[in-house]
């Protein structure tokens, strides 16, 4: 199983890839928790990813396609992957084309998660994310047992810099404009399904299921 999700910040691609990957026994590489882990851990990566991620602008292409290109590369990524928030831009698709050609790989689909921009904005700025295991929730819509603890391990719940609205609002601007042409692109080669990304959690996991499975 070879795919990737896309879709505007708040999506919900997040939640679906880390339980669909385990289920499908497949890597999850979300490229966004790979930047925030450099940023926490304070590697040149991280160093030069803040800046941006910070204001919700797209880290440069070249740094992007080179972390792919070595995620992708190793043994754990073999018997397949969900590519989560990549490509972002159609340098990053062409350049991923390239990459699974070299590797003798053919992607199965790339599945588009539809939701309405008054939703996305609901989401991104009441989510909060446990500091420990990285589970999300939503102050409304989904708020843990305790406030400001996770149900899971206890960590602490944070809300991420970039969740604020004034930085929101400009990664949703950014998506229109940069990512959003990526499904032409993806439709023009016959690689895209779409799914609702709203309606309960375990109906668009379904939805995500057969649509893959169909398209397969
Ligand atoms: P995400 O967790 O997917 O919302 O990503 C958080 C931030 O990481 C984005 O706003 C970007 O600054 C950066 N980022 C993640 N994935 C990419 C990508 N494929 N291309 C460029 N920047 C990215």
């Amino acid at each position: 199983m070879r795919v990737g999700f896309l879709g505007p910040p708040g999506a919900g691609k997040g939640t679906q890839a880390r339980e669909l990957a385990r289920e499908w026994n497949v890597l999850h590489l979300a490229t966004g928790d790979v930047l925030r882990e450099a940023v926490a851990a304070g590697t040149a990566l991280g160093l030069t990813a803040k800046g941006y991620m910070d204001r919700g602008a797209l880290v440069p292409d070249d740094v992007i396609i080179g972390l792919v290109g070595e995620r992708l590369g190793a043994r754990d990524a073999a018997t397949g992957f969900i590519v989560d928030g990549f490509p972002r831009t159609i340098a990053q698709a062409e350049a991923f084309a390239r990459l699974l050609k070299d590797l003798g790989q053919m992607l199965d689909a790339v599945v588009y998660f539809d939701v309405s921009e008054g939703e996305l904005l609901r989401r991104l700025t009441g989510r909060r994310v446990c500091k420990g295991c990285g589970r999300t929730y939503h102050l409304t819509s989904s708020p843990p047992k305790r406030a400001g603890v996770c149900d899971v391990c206890g960590g602490e719940l944070y809300q991420r810099e970039d969740d604020r609205e004034a930085t929101v609002r400009n990664r949703l601007e950014v998506y229109g404009r940069q990512t959003a042409p990526l499904l032409d692109y993806y439709r023009q080669r016959n690689q895209l399904v779409t799914v609702s990304g709203e309606g309960p959690v375990d109906a668009i996991r379904g939805a995500i299921r057969a649509a893959v499975g169909a398209h397969r």
